[in-house]
């Protein structure tokens, strides 16, 4: 069985100055087809697939604002929109789809959908965060149309998955676990460790500490990530991967290592080998550097073709990690883990 992945650069998705850039994926694209892994067309997402999780209100005003008003910023974020953003926006949504269908059908062994815009940030009733539509979401929700009754979602991109979060805040049949950079004034400023009372070991935050990198993620894995997808017991696992919890990213000020990536992405492929038959569906959300993108995805096709690490990108964070023992303790506690 395959590794497969959809690839949704959206050139034409740009805007002046903008982190959230086409040429984001300028390193990687020559890369890909160097992986042992398969490329799927992506079809765009239908609105009624968008409509599993936004508000038709929503997708109908973003529409209409895309094509008679774009190019502009639509919040603070800021996030912008081009003329051809919520095609391309309808088109990233669908790659998910398109991934995570080939795994559920078991046309492939698992999957990595490389797409933008990036999706996260993105809530049922509004765009934010550089995020169009929540492809991550709408992907899950699908995988519960076509009968998956538990899914689990992963994020470790650098900022909370508020979007995520929102989108399942009431929903028992979805679990969601996010890792993320943490500290007043960091976008966008939610993802305590209280964030949802009423839904714990099912909405699990994972607040941490600037400079949290190899060794701190490495404890999270293990020992937060681990008891949770044993007790959810999920059927298959959704990964909202950023690589901007890199530690030389130009927009936060983590510490992980490309090295650091491939262990966490080895971390849940076993997790999904032991609890989800092998069902994995990475989806990119941020990333600022060509680099660390391109070589933080190398890392995660390695896991997921089985492969040893290839090349040590050689890039250790020179800062020293935070102590975060108390801080993972705490969290176990709250959720019960043990
Ligand atoms: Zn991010």
């Amino acid at each position: 069985m395959t590794t497969v992945y959809t690839f949704v650069p959206s050139p034409n998705h740009a805007y002046p100055d903008h982190p959230e850039r086409p040429a984001r994926l300028d390193v990687l694209e020559p890369r890909l087809n160097t992986f042992n892994t398969t490329l799927l067309d992506s079809k765009p997402a239908s609105r009624e697939q968008i409509g599993l999780v936004h508000d038709p209100k929503l997708v109908s005003t973003l529409e209409t604002v895309c094509r008679e008003q774009a190019p502009g910023i639509i919040d603070y974020a800021p996030t912008y929109i081009t003329k051809t953003s919520f095609d391309d926006a309808l088109l990233a949504a669908g790659g998910v789809m398109t991934c995570s269908r080939a795994v559920i059908n078991g046309d492939a062994k698992n999957a990595f959908a490389i797409v933008r815009p990036p999706g996260h940030h993105a809530e049922p009733d509004q765009a934010m965060g550089f995020c169009i539509f929540n492809n991550v979401a709408v992907g899950a929700r699908d995988a519960i149309e076509s009968g998956m009754e538990r899914v689990m979602v992963i994020d470790y991109d650098a900022h909370h998955g508020n979007g995520t979060q929102a989108a399942f805040l009431n929903d028992d049949r979805v679990a969601f676990l996010s890792a993320h950079q943490y500290q007043r004034g960091f976008y966008p400023g939610t993802g305590g460790l209280d964030d949802a009372p009423h839904a714990k070991k099912r909405i699990v935050n994972v607040p941490l500490p600037a400079y949290a990198g190899d060794t701190v993620y490495e404890q999270v894995a293990d020992r937060i990530f681990k008891p949770f997808v044993e007790s959810f017991k999920p059927q298959i696992l959704f990964i909202s991967v950023g690589f901007d919890a890199h530690w030389n990213d130009p927009i936060t000020s983590l510490g992980l290592s490309s090295q650091g990536y491939f262990t966490l992405a080895e971390k849940v492929v076993s997790l999904a080998e032991e609890y989800c038959d092998g069902k994995i569906v990475f989806v990119l959300e941020g990333g600022y550097d060509p680099m660390n993108v391109a070589n933080g995805a190398e890392k995660t096709f390695d896991a997921l073709t089985n492969s040893k690490s290839r090349n040590d990108a050689g890039d250790l964070s020179p800062h020293k990690e935070p102590d975060c023992e108390s801080r993972i303790e705490e969290i176990r506690k709250w959720h019960g883990f043990s």
